[in-house]
């Protein structure tokens, strides 16, 4: 079975001891590590500076407020410098931007009256809910390329990737509106009046999300609030990090004898804290494959949870970090074990988990007794 960055991994067995037994009866802790930096992300949480550069948005230093203004046209001539330092950088990160659009929207409502006499529908623009994919640009749909390649005005959060956005127009403005630490964020209401605002001045406005938009995406909450004003959302889906990492991992979500249904949740607790909402009880059905999604924090209480209420604690479990991009990372290990091992391999968010008898059906996952102990580097 031929796999994408199959050449990208080394395999890293240890401590392997395995019973066949005629059922799915594995005891394999297992490490499949890509051999990139890791240290570098893929996501756009850490370049969003970067990316206003390339739209050209720069950061006057001249006042305090360091205000941000574009080089386009009349601007050309307008001493602008990008303050050398970071923290000032950060703190103005996106706040800073907000002269900027509205000079854009000035823009796209004038262009839209001067043109009113010949269009004879001066309805609003479009808005379109586009999801990414985990991350490889490959699994982008053609839709969604289409749409972020003549868009006005592009909103993306953290989750979408460096090598999406490349392929984003180059006309395209681009606003970060995910939440870092460290950086101004958009809050949720912030996010759907510039929708609005947008989508009033008659622009096409792209809000990327990683995934899919209706996967643990609020794109469900982005798009009420728009069709409650009037505008309608177009939704164009997305690869959900589910589907693209097992598929990446080569794990069938459901198979034949071995997981008759698949369920996603959340491992965000409803009260912030580490209980993994009130799902265990319900969730813990050796027949169903789980999978978690924002689960790193409140794993080792879900986990404990599934076996107290019935999930064999050798259930083939994996936790894969930064999945379809060259940096991916993966953890194989028995669901009592999982925490640990995401612990000592330091895996960080994003980090999906798949829990369920179908993760040994994986070719990663360690087969026989010959592969214990044993570095596979390609
Ligand atoms: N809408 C997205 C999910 C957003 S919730 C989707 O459909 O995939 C964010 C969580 O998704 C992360 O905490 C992580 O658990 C998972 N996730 C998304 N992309 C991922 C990736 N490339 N690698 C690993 N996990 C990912």
């Amino acid at each position: 079975m031929a796999l994408p960055y199959t050449h990208h991994y080394k395999l890293l067995f240890s401590a392997l001891s395995l019973k066949k037994s005629g059922s799915l009866h594995l005891q394999p802790i297992c490490c499949v590590q890509c051999n990139s930096n890791v240290s570098s992300s893929p996501f756009t949480e850490k370049h969003s500076l970067q990316r206003y550069q390339r739209d050209q948005w720069v950061y006057n230093n001249s006042n305090n407020n360091q205000q941000l203004i574009s080089l386009d046209g009349d601007d050309q001539a307008a001493s602008c410098s990008v303050p050398s330092d970071s923290d000032s950088i950060r703190l103005n990160d996106i706040a800073s931007q907000l002269p900027e659009l509205r000079k854009l929207l000035e823009v796209l409502k004038h262009k839209r009256e001067s043109c009113s006499g010949h269009v004879p529908n001066n309805g609003p623009g479009n808005v379109f809910l586009v999801g990414t994919g985990p991350g490889d640009p490959d699994l982008l749909t053609l839709k969604a390329v289409k749409v972020i390649q003549k868009a006005d005005l592009l909103l993306y959060d953290r989750l979408v990737s460096n090598d999406v956005l490349d392929l984003v127009g180059p006309d395209v403005r681009l606003l970060y509106v995910g939440k870092t630490a460290g950086y101004h964020s958009r809050t949720q209401e912030e996010i759907h009046e510039l929708l609005l605002s947008f989508a009033e001045a008659g622009a096409n406005v792209v809000r990327l999300k990683g995934g899919d938009p209706l996967v643990f995406g609020r794109g469900g909450e982005e798009m009420d609030f728009l069709q409650q004003q009037g505008i309608q959302v177009k939704v164009i889906p997305g690869i959900t990090a589910a589907s693209g990492i097992s598929a990446e991992l080569g794990i069938p979500l459901t198979h034949r004898g071995v997981a008759i249904s698949v369920r996603f949740l959340t491992g965000h607790s409803r009260k912030g804290g580490t209980d993994p909402l009130f799902v265990a009880e319900n969730a813990a059905d050796p027949d169903s494959t789980l999978v978690v999604y924002m689960g790193l924090s409140t794993l080792p209480s879900l986990a404990q949870k599934l076996i107290h209420h019935g999930l064999p604690p050798d259930t083939p479990a994996a936790a894969v970090e930064r999945g379809t991009t060259p940096q991916q990372r993966t953890v194989f290990a028995e669901l009592k074990d999982l925490a640990d091992k995401i612990k000592t391999a330091e895996l960080v968010s994003p980090t999906l988990i798949i829990i369920g008898k179908v993760v040994a059906l994986s070719p990663f996952w360690p087969q026989s007794s010959k592969q214990a102990s044993c570095l596979v580097e390609n």
